[in-house]
This record gives structure tokens, C-alpha cells and sequence, in this order.
């Protein structure tokens, strides 16, 4: 019976064989799995890659349920779990290269990526392209003999580029290179990866999986042709995580869909109220014209969340310092995904090292925003008094 989306939320991972007669799986804690014969103990070793108990690092029914629903969600054949998202990165990535090969890496990736590519990866022989989101079919002219995957992030880290993932992987694809997406934002929600020709789908599952800021998670999601070996290779590389925080992940699931519509909903009419600000140079928020890619999110997603950016006219620290303290319900922290609402400043000559071609094209402050579940006019009567902050520090001392 095919059944919704919104459905699949509910639903997803709920086997019997896991829950045991109630709603959510037992957060099942083992290391030691333990056998009454030596027929049982043969059965649990030959399919300890199958979601069988076999011993505490290849997952307990807890995980396994979990495992289950991100594969339901997501698509794909099988679902690895990460202490953290960027243990799902580099894991994935390690899975499939080895000396010699090359990496064609988007350039506004998350930065700890970024980082990987130049620290470990150099050190292993494998060489890093950093391309600009915006490429499309001229991702094409990058590829060497020796290009092994191709990693996308879309929308990008912080600048929010939307990337045209499905020509970028339908090239890829020609020439045997494996696509990897870091699909943090889509959340599993609003980004159907495998329908777009990704064959790895990442997750910081810290993010929106979770969605309450109290645990740390990553999940990768492959394709039939690389789930045995991502599962394989990660499972050498001991990643593995606590059933509570799998457990976590999984009762995140269930309020996933409707949290990401009110974000979504939040986030918009803060958007356009951003528009209207005479401070505000453009927004950067993926369903509005002036996020570099907006036609690829009308295209190809089917809902936003609470993360975007916007760019003011100016680069003025003191007067941003002056915005960013003393708000009511923006935090500054760096992560997002939570239910809550923070906020981040970026200075323009910040992305300098950050970005290797796609150097940014604007010359005020960014700040990015996560829209949370408040009642959205409180943020804005924050963001308000925050411009009112911002504006008193220019007039007193104009043209620092
Ligand atoms: C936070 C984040 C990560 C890393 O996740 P952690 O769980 O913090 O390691 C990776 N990619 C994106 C896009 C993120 O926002």
C-alpha cells in the first residue's frame, strides 16, 4: 500500500520485530550479545551485517529500527550511524578513496569538511578540488581519470547557494564518479536524494533528526551499489553510537515533518520582513529570488526549514556586536536544528579562508538566522529592537 510522505514519519522503522508489542523500540543497551548454542551463535555471525544480534558495535534492535526509518525516509538500501555528522562525512569519504584519487569538493561545504579535505586527505595522497556551487554542467571540465566522488552540500554552508544536483550527478554518473550530498537541510524531508542521483546521502542527524539541541548524530544513506562497503569500511573504522541517542534520533523522526513546516512558515515571513528593512542589502533565503540557485529549490525540494542568511549594506563590527548582544530569543551558537532560534555573524573577509573560488560577491555583513518554533512576532519585535541597537551605534560614530 503506498501511503504519504507525512505518513511515513509515523510509521517509518515501527517493525514489530524491533518494538516488541509497543509504539517505540526499548532503547536496547549491549556490548555483549549472548548465545545459547552454538547454532544460534553460527546463525548471529553470518548475519551480523543483516540487523542481526551479533555484538554491541553492529547495533541493537534500537538502531536497527532507527537504521530502518532513515532508509524509509530517505530512500536508498541501508542506513550507517555516526557519533556526529562529521564522522558521517569523513567516514563516507574514506569508504571509497585511497592514494592518488581526487575529490571534486563544493566550495561553501561545511567547514570541518573543508578542513578534512585539507588536513587528512592531503596527508593520505588524495587531492581536493574546491568548485563553486553554482557550476552545473561545468562540473563536467573538473573531472580528472582519477576523480572519485563528487560531494555536494546544497544549500551551502552560511552563503546558502542552491546546487543544480541532478545534472551535477547525472554527469558524475557517466564517468563512475560516486555521489555524495550533505543533505543536513533537506533533513530527510524535503530533499528526495536518490530520486536526484545521489548515491550517498549525509546527514548531521544532530540537526533536525534530533531536533532538540541534546545529542550529537550522524547518518549515511547509500545507494544498493555502495552500502556494503560504506557499511563495511565504517564498521572497521569502530563508528558506532549509544541506543539513547539512537533512540533520540528515531522519536525525532515522528515530529520531523510538522516541525519543519512551522520552521519553514516562521522562516519565510521573516524573510520577507527582512526585504523590507532599509539596512538589508538581500536575503539569502533558498525560496526567494535573491538566494543564488532559488530556481533549483523551486525546482527540486518540497518545503523549506528555519535556516537562511541575509546580507546587510554594510560591514560595520561595533554596530553588529550592538545587534548581536542583548536579544531575547536569538542565541548565538554555532549549530542549528533545534527548536530554538539563534543567530551568527559573518564578516565578508571571514569567508577568505573559507572559500577557495566562490569568494563572496557582497561587501556587508552576513548574518545568518535559525527560525524557531516561537511565535514568530516575538522574533520580529527582537530583530527590531536589534536593527534599533544597530542603527544607534552608526549614528553616533558614522564612518568607523
Ligand atoms: C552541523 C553540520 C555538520 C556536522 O554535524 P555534527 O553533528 O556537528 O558533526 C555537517 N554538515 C552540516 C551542513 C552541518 O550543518
Amino acid at each position: 500500500m503506498s501511503e504519504s510522505k507525512t505518513t511515513k514519519f509515523v510509521t517509518a522503522g515501527r517493525d514489530k520485530k524491533w518494538t516488541n508489542g509497543v509504539v517505540n523500540p526499548p532503547v536496547q543497551r549491549a556490548s555483549t550479545v549472548v548465545f545459547n548454542t552454538v547454532a544460534e551463535k553460527n546463525h548471529a555471525t553470518i548475519n551480523r551485517a543483516k540487523q542481526t544480534l551479533f555484538y554491541g558495535r553492529r547495533g541493537t534492535n534500537t538502531h536497527f529500527a532507527f537504521q530502518d526509518a532513515m532508509t524509509e525516509i530517505e530512500g536508498g538500501a541501508g542506513c550507517a550511524l555516526y557519533p556526529c555528522g562529521t564522522a558521517a562525512i569523513s567516514n563516507a569519504i574514506l569508504a571509497f578513496v585511497e592514494t592518488g584519487d581526487h575529490i571534486l569538493m563544493v566550495d561553501t561545504c561545511y567547514e570541518p569538511t573543508r578542513d578534512f579535505c585539507n588536513t587528512i586527505m592531503k596527508k593520505m595522497g588524495i587531492e581536493t578540488t574546491y568548485y563553486d556551487p553554482t557550476i552545473g554542467a561545468g562540473i563536467r571540465d573538473l573531472i580528472q581519470p582519477n576523480t572519485k566522488i563528487l560531494f555536494l552540500e546544497s544549500p551551502g554552508s552560511v552563503t546558502m547557494e542552491v546546487q543544480d544536483v541532478p545534472t551535477m550527478a547525472a554527469i558524475a554518473k557517466e564517468q563512475d564518479v560516486i555521489v555524495m550530498l550533505d543533505n543536513t537541510w533537506g533533513a530527510g524531508v524535503n530533499f528526495s536524494p536518490f530520486d536526484f542521483g545521489v548515491d550517498i546521502s549525509i546527514q548531521a542527524a544532530t540537526k533536525y533528526i534530533v531536533g532538540h539541541s541534546d545529542v550529537m548524530l550522524g547518518t549515511a544513506v547509500a545507494s544498493e551499489k555502495y552500502w556494503d562497503q560504506l557499511r563495511e569500511q565504517s564498521y572497521l573504522m569502530g563508528q558506532c553510537v549509544s541506543p539513547d541517542d539512537a533512540y533520540l534520533g528515531l522519536r525525532g523522526i515522528r515530529t520531523l515533518d510538522v516541525r519543519l513546516r512551522q520552521h519553514a512558515e516562521n522562516s519565510l515571513t521573516v524573510a520577507k520582513w527582512l526585504e523590507e528593512r532599509p539596512e538589508v542589502d538581500h536575503v539569502r533565503h533558498p525560496a526567494l529570488e535573491t538566494c543564488p540557485g532559488s530556481e533549483f529549490y523551486h525546482r527540486d525540494f518540497t518545503g523549506g526549514n528555519g535556516l537562511f542568511s541575509f546580507v546587510l549594506k554594510t560591514s560595520y563590527p561595533r554596530a553588529t556586536t550592538a545587534f548581536l548582544d542583548g536579544m531575547s530569543h536569538f542565541s548565538m551558537g554555532y549549530s542549528w536544528g533545534g527548536f530554538e532560534s539563534l543567530v551568527l555573524a559573518n564578516e565578508p573577509k571571514s569567508f577568505n579562508s573559507l572559500r577557495t573560488v566562490a569568494h563572496p560577491n557582497f561587501t556587508g555583513t552576513l548574518i545568518r538566522l535559525h527560525i524557531g518554533l516561537e511565535d514568530v512576532n516575538d522574533l520580529l519585535v527582537d530583530l527590531d529592537a536589534a536593527f534599533t541597537r544597530y542603527n544607534e551605534v552608526i549614528q553616533d560614530a558614522p564612518a568607523s
